[in-house]
């Protein structure tokens, strides 16, 4: 048996960044920059208004009040998406929405409310006018005036490589232009149920079966997390059954399998694994989860990692969770890859004794008056998928606590952040 951070090493061990693509921005969501990306240009690329008002030049607002109004001459009116030809002189104004280019000569924006002016609609483009307008207050060079490259400056790295497009990201990369981005690829994960017990959702149940859920679940999880699931279906427990379905699965990135890698009689994937490739390990010292294959098969030049994991459907999540998830995220080029852990004070009794496991116990993590608190999701048993549906996180009990009383605090990964309406946010 070995710990769960020697078996997660040695799992990363044997996987590696993958080669980067050039796609959509919009369909790089989540996924990692393989290049430096440099403004072409400012960004904003002129002088605008950030205001609706009048463009002037400051000095000809000096000593503007309410009592003592400045009457300016509007020679014409510009909107955003437009350039203003003519100029701002001493004595004149522009009418100008937010965004339009600031026309040549005014220093500052006037916002309307401290204008008194002829009644108008928001124009659509650029016209010239003949109008008069009041300031009604003094303006200083420069009010209410965005400067060109304030946001981006030409040359400027806007993106690093290496960081993770969000969507903050993806408009940045369309602000200076970019359609496509270059990032590492998403894995493809194979996903294989082992087990004569398995029907596929959608088939008559016959007495004594199951649906397989394992294949759903850990296809969502290879989703969740920026992995391309392909689902193999289920092999029955014979050696040439899995051979064949393993084949299938090759040409993935990663190939995940669940149920037989404990010592039940028809439990193959193990025996299947050392013809075909290589075994690395078999237990890892946690609770739920304790058989856990991990090794590769070979494909020509190509060496697959496998993880085979346990059966029992919440087993089967947490140990992708620790494991798969971590895997899959380093393909992607991402370097942290550990669930988020807080403390937390228990609700109830938590018992871990008489196993030197790390205890993954599902439960409720809720906020209350700024603390954490952290219930069980009822029966623990491994094979209770919905303890894992009621859940937000798992407690992380250390293998040598035997006992955590309620009120005492400990540690827990948070799954997911919300606490009950919505659990779906990755
Ligand atoms: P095994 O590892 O084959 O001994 O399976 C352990 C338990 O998990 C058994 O109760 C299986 O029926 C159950 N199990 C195995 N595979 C699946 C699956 N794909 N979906 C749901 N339950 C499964
Ligand atoms: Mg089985």
């Amino acid at each position: 048996m070995i710990s769960v951070e020697e078996a997660l090493e040695r799992i990363l061990s044997y996987v590696n960044v993958l080669e980067p693509e050039e796609k959509p921005i919009l369909e790089a969501l989540g996924q990692v920059l393989t290049e430096d990306v440099i403004a072409p240009f400012n960004i904003p690329p002129l002088d605008n208004s950030a205001m609706d008002g009048y463009a002037v030049q400051a000095a000809s607002t000096v000593g503007a009040s309410p009592s003592a109004p400045v009457e300016l001459r509007v020679v014409g009116e510009l909107a955003a998406g437009y350039v203003f030809e003519g100029e701002v002189t001493p004595g004149t104004a522009v009418r100008i929405m937010t965004g339009a280019p600031v026309p040549r000569g005014a220093d500052a924006v006037v916002i309307f409310e401290e204008t008194e002016e002829a009644v108008h609609k928001a124009p659509t483009a650029v016209r010239r006018l003949d109008e008069r307008v009041r300031i009604l207050r003094e303006a200083r060079p420069g009010n209410n005036i965005r400067r060109a490259g304030e946001d981006i400056r030409e040359g400027q790295r806007v993106l690093a490589r290496g960081v993770v497009l969000r969507p903050a990201e993806i408009g940045l990369l369309a602000s200076v232009g970019r359609s496509t981005a270059k990032v590492v690829r998403r894995p493809v994960v194979a996903v294989l149920s082992t087990g004569d017990e398995l029907v596929e959702v959608g088939q008559p149940l016959p007495p004594g079966r199951i649906y397989d859920s394992n294949a759903y679940s850990l296809a969502a999880l290879i989703e969740r997390y920026g992995g391309i699931p392909k689902v193999l279906g289920i092999a029955s427990d014979t050696v040439d059954a899995l051979v064949a379905k393993i084949h299938q699965g090759l040409d993935a990135d990663m190939l995940l399998t669940s149920a037989g890698v404990s010592r039940g009689d028809y439990d193959m994937v193990k025996d299947v694994l050392a013809r075909e490739g290589k075994i690395d390990f078999w237990t890892a010292a946690m609770k739920p989860g304790k058989p856990l294959a991990f090794g590769f098969f070979r494909s020509g030049q190509r060496r697959i990692p496998h993880i085979g994991l346990p059966g029992n459907p919440v087993s089967s999540m947490v140990s992708f969770e620790l494991f798969a998830r971590p895997a899959i995220v380093k393909m992607m080029g991402k370097t942290h890859w550990q669930k988020p852990t807080i403390r937390a004070i228990a609700k109830d009794r938590i018992v871990n004794r008489d196993d030197p496991r790390r205890y993954f116990a599902r439960c409720v993590v809720t906020e209350e008056g700024g603390r954490y608190y952290a219930s069980l999701t009822g029966p623990q048993g491994s094979g209770i998928l919905s303890s894992m549906a009621a859940a937000n996180a798992l407690t992380v009990i250390p293998e040598d606590v035997d006992v955590v009383e309620p009120g005492e605090e400990i540690t827990v990964m948070m799954l997911d952040w919300s606490q009950g309406e919505e659990w779906g946010t990755a």
